[in-house]
């Protein structure tokens, strides 16, 4: 038991597990994902960003560099701010954008030019070639640095986590080509990195709110699937430890597969029970049936033993009766073996054809042999010869036989048994008639049950069992088929057989089948309980 505790616990643990399991895959896919979209949709922006920036303070170097490259010689204060008009020059130093003395001759740069100059995040410097600065705005000049291209872009970070963009350009005369100076732009970004920190927040926040989302919901998902089966998983201990438990899995109300599968779970733990209960019921009724017979054997042999052996009558007596009793154990172990094995025809028969006229006739005129005290008839002309249904032949004689020997056992004053058959559609039908005692509704019920009989004392005067209808209503639905009864007491029985008749290419294909099958198996397959 304790094992049986420690088992339990172990499972209960895994259950746990395996939610936990499940929502930190569901969770981390999340989160990776969210992870590289976030990535992929931050440096799409940034470098979109960053190329509208660049493109911006390149403006503003031509722009400068447009005005320089007419100077001949080195950039110095004079040539440069004479060079730069009025108005640029006003407001490269700081001073307003328009003036009242302003004219049209001075400004020689388009408004759109002006525009891109006053950028407050822009600082412009202006160095000649013993890097000395001959112009520049703003407070602070951004430095040159040694760079062999024409033109050279840097982006550097700041200790506030800023970006800033230099852009560093070299001004040659325009005719000489002769280098004559240097500019440097600085474009310190604010709209780019206020974007910047803005994009990487709300991404930061969608992230958190994203997974938490993911957590609760794939929690909450994975529980009410892991619910109901932690519900099975109990009641599937239960009845572990307690066979004959009533214990089932409650309505789920989910109509999903776990519904299914519950469901099915209650039914197979039905059936389970069912098949306990009949199995325990089978070995008390078999024990009860064997004990009658070496019950009689016994009494016989001690009779024999006390005082018999001299007596040549009683000798005799006992020793018939004893092989009597004994022929009857062995009929009765036959037909056990017979019932049993008739629940498992699908696995041995599985591509048996027979034509139900062919073995009609055969077995009718063999009971007739047997029973010359009986008029059995047999009225076949519904039926086609060549009709066939898929049983084995040996089986659907053995249904027959037990069929008109019971007939012919329970008959009374009437010693007849009418057999006919017929065809309608794709069904075929046997029927077995009667004219003895009848059986009453309350026991027509109870026929088809193991070892039962109607009348248990004159039964076993007619050798009968109670197994016979048994064997024969297995054998029946094993086949798909059918079996029932009619009756008036006194009057006489009808049991009706049905059976789906095969069509000629199901026959076709059961036949090369088992052609297949033979080829397959060394050994055809005997019928074991023929
Ligand atoms: P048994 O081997 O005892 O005949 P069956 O299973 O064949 O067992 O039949 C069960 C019981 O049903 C019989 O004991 C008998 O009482 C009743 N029965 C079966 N067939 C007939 C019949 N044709 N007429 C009257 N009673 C029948």
């Amino acid at each position: 038991m304790p094992k049986q505790k420690a088992a339990s616990g172990k499972k209960g643990t895994r259950h746990v597990s395996l939610i936990v399991r499940w929502v930190s895959i569901v969770a981390m896919t999340i989160m990776v994902s969210f992870l590289v979209f976030s990535a992929v949709v931050y440096n799409t922006v940034k470098q979109e960003a960053l190329s509208q920036q660049k493109y911006m303070s390149n403006e503003v170097v031509n722009v400068l560099r447009k005005r320089l490259i007419g100077i001949d010689d080195e950039l110095e204060i004079t040539n440069v701010v004479q060079q730069l008009s009025p108005n640029t020059r006003r407001i490269l130093t700081g001073g307003p954008a328009l003036s009242e003395n302003d004219n049209s001759n001075s400004s020689v740069f388009g408004d759109s030019v002006l525009s891109t100059v006053t950028n407050p995040d822009m600082t412009v410097a202006i160095y000649n070639l013993r890097n000395e600065i001959v112009f520049h705005n703003g407070d602070s000049a951004p430095k040159p640095v040694k760079f062999t291209s024409e033109s050279k872009s840097v982006t550097k970070e700041g200790k506030d986590g800023q970006s800033s963009l230099y852009i560093y350009r070299k001004v040659r005369n325009r005719k000489s080509h002769k280098l004559t100076g240097y500019i440097v732009v600085k474009n310190q970004m604010t709209g780019y990195n206020r974007l910047i920190s803005r994009t990487l927040k709300a991404m930061l926040w969608l992230s958190i709110l994203g997974i938490s989302l993911a957590i609760v919901i794939s929690y909450l998902v994975v529980r009410s699937v892991v619910r109901p089966i932690n519900k099975m998983s109990k009641v599937a201990r239960e009845v572990n430890a307690d066979p004959n438990s009533t214990a089932r899995i409650p309505e789920l109300h989910r109509n999903d597969e776990l519904e299914e599968l519950a469901l099915s779970f209650n039914m197979m733990l039905d059936r389970m029970q069912k098949y306990i209960e009949q199995q325990k019921q089978f070995v008390s009724d078999v024990s009860h049936e064997l004990r009658t017979p070496v019950a009689v054997i016994e009494g016989h042999l001690s009779m024999l033993k006390r005082w018999g052996k001299d007596d040549p009558q009683v000798l005799e007596e006992s020793i018939d009766a004893s092989i009597s009793e004994a022929e009857r154990m062995k009929h009765l172990i036959q037909e056990m073996l017979d019932l049993t094995r008739a629940e498992q025809i699908s696995v041995h028969y599985p591509n048996a054809i027979a034509k139900p006229m062919e073995v009609l006739t055969r077995v009718v005129g063999d009971i007739g042999m047997v029973h010359p005290d009986f008029k059995i008839s047999l009225e076949v002309e519904d039926l086609d010869p060549d009709t066939k249904i898929q049983i084995y032949q040996g089986h659907l004689e053995q249904i027959l036989i037990i069929l008109i020997d019971n007939g012919i056992k329970y008959s009374t004053d009437r010693k007849e048994i009418a057999v006919a058959a017929g065809q309608s559609g794709q069904e075929m039908q046997i029927v077995v008639q009667d004219y003895g005692e009848g059986i009453s509704d309350e026991d027509k019920k109870k026929i088809f049950n193991r070892f039962y009989r109607v009348d248990k004392a004159r039964t076993r005067e007619k050798g009968g069992n109670g197994l016979g209808l048994s064997i024969a209503q297995k054998l029946v639905e094993s086949y798909h088929g059918n079996i029932d009864v009619e009756s008036v007491l006194g009057q006489g029985s009808q049991f009706r057989i049905t059976f789906p008749v095969l069509t000629d290419e199901e026959a076709k294909e059961l036949e090369s089948r088992e052609e297949q099958k033979q080829a397959g198996t060394e050994s055809p397959k005997q019928d074991p309980t023929i």
